[in-house]
């Protein structure tokens, strides 16, 4: 299967052949994806199939087997994760990685550092430009935990808010360092569907406000139909659908990952009962 776009845009990061093995298994098997800039992208798949170890590859935490990972026109293979992330990438985990201990508001100052603009003899003379760049740096934080309505929450230390905003403040930390490409594990897991509808709302918006393209795994079919505007579907670490939402849907392919063996034709069999 070619990799194919996911609209007319120029392409931000392209899979090509991309493979991570551990021993034997093939967690990730030649996969081919195209992100175009500006797209909402959904990276679906069952439990087990390879969609957080294409995470782990794109950012740095593993080295691929085999293939490419292309960020911007330059093969980022083997890269260091902060080198990743300064170059545009940044991303969210499945399960919650927040510094528990630190104030909400420091859990994003600390990823919008980088972009602090003072240097170490600043930081130990304390300086007014330190002082300065401190103040803006705050600011610059407080902005970000508006988006997300978590202003008020600012002065809270982050694992004592509730799970449905720790999951939002990952996202606005991840924001912080200003990527071009946000990369979401399964931000929705553990959500009622009305917090999962906010959540769905929130991705869109700052995908225009900021710009971004966003790959966003979901183990839920459902969850990503109504929102992503091209989807890929994983099986066993190898891409098995590609499309729109109603494309992969109807997919039997799709059907049988989902519903397991057989299922796929007795869903044919149904349809084509239901038209006579
Ligand atoms: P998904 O996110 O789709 O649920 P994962 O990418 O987490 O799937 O896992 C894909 C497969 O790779 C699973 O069988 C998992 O056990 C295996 N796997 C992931 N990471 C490692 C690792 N570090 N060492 C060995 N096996 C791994
Ligand atoms: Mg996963």
């Amino acid at each position: 299967m070619g990799a194919k776009s996911s609209n007319n845009g120029k392409p931000l990061l392209e899979l090509k052949q991309l493979c991570r093995h551990f021993g034997g298994l093939k967690a990730v098997h030649k996969v081919d994806l195209v992100l175009n800039e500006n797209a909402l992208n959904g990276l679906i798949g069952p439990n087990g199939s390879g969609k957080t170890t294409i995470f782990n590859v794109i950012t740095g935490i593993y080295e691929p087997t085999n293939g490419q990972v292309v960020f911007d026109g330059q093969n980022i293979n083997g890269l260091e994760p902060f080198v990743i992330n300064q170059m545009g990438i940044a991303r969210t985990f499945q399960n919650i990685r927040l510094f528990p201990n630190l104030t909400v508001l420091d859990n994003v100052r600390i990823a919008y550092h980088p972009h602090a603009g003072y240097g170490m003899a600043d930081a130990i003379l304390r300086n007014s430009h330190f002082d300065k760049k401190e103040r803006e740096l705050t600011e610059k934080a407080q902005e970000f935990l508006s988006v997300f309505n978590l202003q008020d929450r600012q002065g809270e230390i982050a694992k004592n808010l509730p799970y449905g905003e720790q999951r939002r403040l990952e996202i606005a930390r991840a924001l912080a360092s200003s990527p071009k490409l946000l990369l979401l594990d399964e931000p929705a897991a553990g959500m009622n569907p009305k917090e999962v509808a906010t959540l769905m709302e929130l991705i869109h918006f700052i995908r225009e406000k900021f710009n971004l393209t966003v790959l966003l795994i979901e183990h839920q079919m459902r969850v990503v139909m109504g929102i992503c505007e091209y989807i890929t579907v994983m099986d066993f670490g190898e891409v098995i659908a590609r499309g729109s939402a109603q494309e992969v849907q109807g997919n039997p392919k799709v059907v049988e990952a989902y519903l397991g063996l057989g299922a796929a034709e007795l869903t044919k069999k149904f349809l084509k009962e239901r038209k006579q």
